[in-house]
C-alpha cells in the first residue's frame, strides 16, 4: 500500500460571515473596493448604474465559490456504515459534476469527477462522496491537488482497500483566454491501496468508470 506523507492543506478561513438585516452576506467596504479596482483596472466604469451593485453580488459569489474554507470535507465521512451485507466490491459514483475555480486565474474549472472505492469494513451514504468532492472544490484549487485531496480523505477516513478518484474538466482560463482552446478537457486521477497495485483491480474500477 502506498503511504506518501504529503499532509493535506486543510486551509481554514477564520473570515466569519456575517448576515445583514436582509439576509444577504455583509460585504465589508474594502472588499467591495477592490472589485470597484479591478472593474476600472479591466476598462469600464464602475460608478455607470449597471456595475453600481456589482462589487457586492462579485464579493458575496466569491464567498459562494469559496465555502469550502469554511468546511471539513472528512467531516462528511464520519457517520459510516458498517453493516454492509458481505457487499465486498467496488463502490463509485460516477461522473459527478462540479465547480471549481483554478488558484492561478481565479477562473472557472467545470467538469466532472468520479469517485470510487473498495470498502473493507464501513461503507458511507453515496451522497457523501459528492459532498466531500465539493468541499475540497470550493476552494482555490489546481485540478491535480483537487484530485489527490479528494482521494486522501476518502483513504484516510474510511480505511478502505483502495480508493480511484478521476477528474475530467475543463479550465476557464484556457477556455476564455491565452490559447483560447474551448472543448479541450484535462483529466487526472489518483489511484491509491489495491486500486494502485493491483493491475486488475485498476483497470476494473477505471472501466466501470467509463475509462
Ligand atoms: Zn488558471
Amino acid at each position: 500500500m502506498r503511504q506518501d506523507g504529503n499532509s493535506e492543506s486543510g486551509a481554514m478561513s477564520d473570515s466569519k460571515t456575517e448576515l445583514g438585516p436582509d439576509g444577504k452576506v455583509v460585504v465589508p467596504d474594502h472588499v467591495a473596493d477592490a472589485v470597484r479596482t479591478l472593474i476600472e483596472w479591466a476598462g469600464d466604469d464602475p460608478a455607470r448604474e449597471g456595475l453600481l451593485d456589482t462589487p457586492r453580488r462579485v464579493a458575496r459569489a466569491w464567498k459562494e465559490y469559496c465555502s469550502g474554507y469554511g468546511e471539513d470535507p472528512a467531516l462528511h465521512l464520519s457517520r459510516t456504515f458498517q453493516e454492509v451485507g458481505g457487499y465486498d466490491e467496488i463502490v463509485l459514483l460516477r461522473d459527478i459534476p462540479f465547480q471549481s475555480h483554478c488558484e492561478h486565474h481565479m477562473a472557472p474549472i467545470t467538469g466532472k469527477a468520479s469517485i470510487a472505492y473498495l470498502p473493507r469494513d464501513r461503507v458511507v451514504g453515496i451522497s457523501k462522496l459528492a459532498r466531500v468532492l465539493n468541499g475540497f472544490a470550493r476552494r482555490l484549487q489546481v485540478q491535480e491537488r483537487l484530485t489527490a485531496e479528494v482521494a486522501r480523505c476518502i483513504w484516510d477516513n474510511l480505511h478502505p482497500h483502495g480508493v480511484a478518484v478521476v477528474i475530467d474538466a475543463q479550465h476557464g482560463c484556457m477556455t476564455g483566454r491565452g490559447v483560447r482552446t474551448p472543448g479541450v478537457g484535462m483529466v487526472t486521477s489518483r489511484l491509491l491501496g489495491c486500486f494502485l497495485d493491483d493491475e486488475r483491480s485498476r483497470k476494473e474500477v477505471l472501466s466501470l468508470m467509463g475509462y
